[in-house]
């Protein structure tokens, strides 16, 4: 059985990718080889989703953390819609392809989860978005951070706790290069920023020469 496993997954990963004929937006169908709908495709035109960390860091989105973009990406977390990280990827890159190859990075990494968050999920999103960012970058996905404990989930707390919820929390793996890097990290949203702000602060204190951070959705600012 685990053998059955290990031969079909990437056949079936692969299958997803080449039969897709869904928006992995609004879920309505699209032509074959099209992963968004043309309705959906136009909502996320060419308008720049841009929000800086409580430290300075900018970060770069590609689209709003709201209605069916927001559904796709709970979808994406928690309904094992792996493959919609190369959409998110893809989208990032063609809208932002000037800036990130101004950046330069010398490799891009995501936020880690806690091994218990990893084991319960199977995967971390992050470091799918990571790697696809990585793929279109054509640059390496370094994983150099690692969860050292668990936290309160991000959502359920206020500004000020949501600070305090992140302290400590994350640390450079030892034997890891980071200093001089020029580094991309990546994370599925960006609401207040303490998570992002808290990774590129542990690796600028590990040597890192620039951090730029980039997420598939930035929550909108409360009107
Ligand atoms: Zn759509």
């Amino acid at each position: 059985m685990q053998i059955y496993k290990i031969i079909t997954k990437p056949i079936r990963y692969i299958l997803s990718y080449l039969y897709h004929g869904e928006c992995v937006f609004c879920a309505d169908e699209t032509e074959l080889w099209h992963y968004i709908c043309d309705d959906c495709k136009n909502k996320i035109s060419e308008k720049e989703y841009t929000a800086i960390t409580p430290n300075g860091f900018l970060c770069l989105s590609a689209f709003e953390y709201r209605e069916q973009f927001k559904n796709s990406v709970l979808r994406f977390k928690f309904g094992g819609h792996r493959e919609y990280s190369r959409t998110y990827a893809s989208i990032v890159f063609d809208k932002y392809r000037d800036r990130l190859e101004h950046f330069n990075p010398d490799f891009i990494t995501s936020v880690p989860l806690s091994e218990k968050s990893f084991k319960k999920r199977g995967y971390n999103q992050a470091e799918l978005l990571a790697k696809d960012i990585a793929f279109f970058c054509k640059k390496p996905y370094n994983k150099v951070l690692s969860k050292i404990r668990d936290n309160e989930i991000q959502h359920d707390l206020n500004k000020e706790l949501r600070k305090q919820n992140v302290k400590n929390v994350y640390e450079v793996i030892s034997g890891t290069e980071i200093s001089g890097k020029r580094i991309i990290i990546c994370d599925d949203i960006i609401t207040t920023g303490w998570t992002l702000n808290e990774c590129a602060e542990s690796l600028k204190a590990a040597g890192a020469d620039d951090v730029l951070c980039i997420t598939a959705a930035k929550t909108p600012l409360p009107h």
